[in-house]
């Protein structure tokens, strides 16, 4: 039980997962992880606008729909821990209640692992809100005074998964990771986000680019890896080792 190895991944609205860490969640689960996955809202409001285009369209068919497609992202990548706190977006309302919440999911999870956005985000405040209670949550899951009796966490690394318009948002990544042999599996995620296609070929040019990059800093020319798709990440803590590399 102890040696399960596990993660956990917080977006702020349905479909952020699938973007921004679909590669990290479906390579993760082929080497034997359970990754968890938690939306905090469906992005009713703020992230289908295709849907409310339609006539007769409600607030609870907008999340119904919503739901079904980030479940059947899900399953292209192979989760089956996908979790929806359903606190509302634009604004996300992450008073004490769902902190509590998701205090008690990592506790229970133990991620060797987190995974959330970017730090700072103006043009949608609900992702870098979202950073900021994972952060907040992290924390409170170490505190030996919460819910004493409870397993408490270690030190997680916490991953930052890349934003729409990078350069907006003060990220930058410290970690590429080669999604090459998953890359169907997000491609397939990908495309259950029927509300949002005009992303769909914007997300493809990001795993290139990003693979790019990291045939670029495994060394290149001079014997670098050929990936093909990759993800980037920025880090928030150190890490600890017993040799450099
Ligand atoms: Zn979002």
């Amino acid at each position: 039980m102890s040696d399960k190895k596990t993660a956990l991944v917080i977006s702020a609205h349905s479909a952020d997962f699938v973007w921004r860490a679909g590669g990290a969640i479906a390579l993760h689960q082929e080497k034997g992880y359970e990754v968890t996955v938690v939306c905090l809202s469906y992005g009713e409001r703020g992230e289908s606008a295709k849907l409310w285009k339609q006539e007769g369209m409600t607030l609870e068919k907008v999340k119904t729909e919503r739901r079904k497609e980030a479940e059947n992202a899900a399953g292209a990548l192979g989760v089956n821990d996908i979790r929806f706190f359903d606190v509302g977006d634009y604004p996300l309302d992450l008073g004490r209640e769902t902190q509590d919440r998701m205090v008690d999911v990592i506790r229970e999870v133990q991620p060797k692992f987190m995974m959330s956005h970017s730090k700072w985000d103006p043009y949608n405040t609900d992702h870098m809100e979202t950073t900021q209670f994972a952060l907040q949550c992290r924390m409170i899951a170490q505190a030996w005074g919460h819910n004493p009796g409870q397993k408490v966490l270690g030190a997680p690394q916490l991953y930052l998964f890349e934003p729409h318009q990078t350069e907006q948002m003060e990220w930058k990544p410290s970690v590429f990771l080669d999604i090459t042999d998953v890359w169907e599996k997000k491609w397939a995620a990908i495309q259950c986000m029927q509300g949002q296609e005009h992303l769909w070929n914007f997300y493809k040019n990001v795993a290139e680019n990003r693979g790019n990059h990291f045939r670029r800093n495994s060394g290149g020319q001079a014997g670098g890896r050929a990936a093909k798709y990759a993800e980037g990440f920025q880090t928030i803590f150190p890490r600890t080792v017993d040799e450099l590399e």
